[in-house]
């Protein structure tokens, strides 16, 4: 549903800025039909920023859990075995393709591998390369 439906046409700061009164007027004149379906927008809008701000409370690796992964793989990078000081968290799944900073989907990297792994996927990066644990 486009925003125009959701706010009468207007954009959403501007709706916002409004008074409760005014915005309830405005919907009033609108009609039952536009009335509910901007009901509907936002009550799906509330549940979805529920939803976000429930997985960013879950999904933040601790800097003990950070330490553990470390030592589970014996402070070498997961990707070529290197070891190093110089850890960093790497996203099998990357955080913007829906990854999550949790445990699961965190090893350690090289900055090397880091680097050049960016963005892709473990199998993208990596086809047929088994992490490496000892
Ligand atoms: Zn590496």
């Amino acid at each position: 549903m486009a925003n125009t439906d959701l706010f009468l046409g207007m954009a959403e700061s501007e709706w916002f800025a409004m008074s409760p009164n005014e915005r309830g007027r405005r919907l009033g004149a609108a009609g039952p039909e536009v009335r509910w379906r901007h009901n509907q927008a936002l009550a799906r809008r509330r549940g979805q920023k529920r939803l976000d701000a429930l997985r960013a409370s879950e999904s933040r690796l601790s800097s003990a859990e950070w330490k553990s992964i470390v030592l589970e793989f014996h402070s070498r990078c997961a990707y070529c075995g290197t070891v190093s000081n110089h850890l960093t968290k790497d996203h099998m799944i990357p955080l913007s393709r829906g990854g999550d900073d949790t445990r699961s989907n965190v090893v350690p990297a090289c900055e090397d591998c880091n680097y050049r792994k960016n963005n892709k996927m473990p199998l993208e990066f990596f086809a047929g390369v088994s992490l490496r644990r000892s």
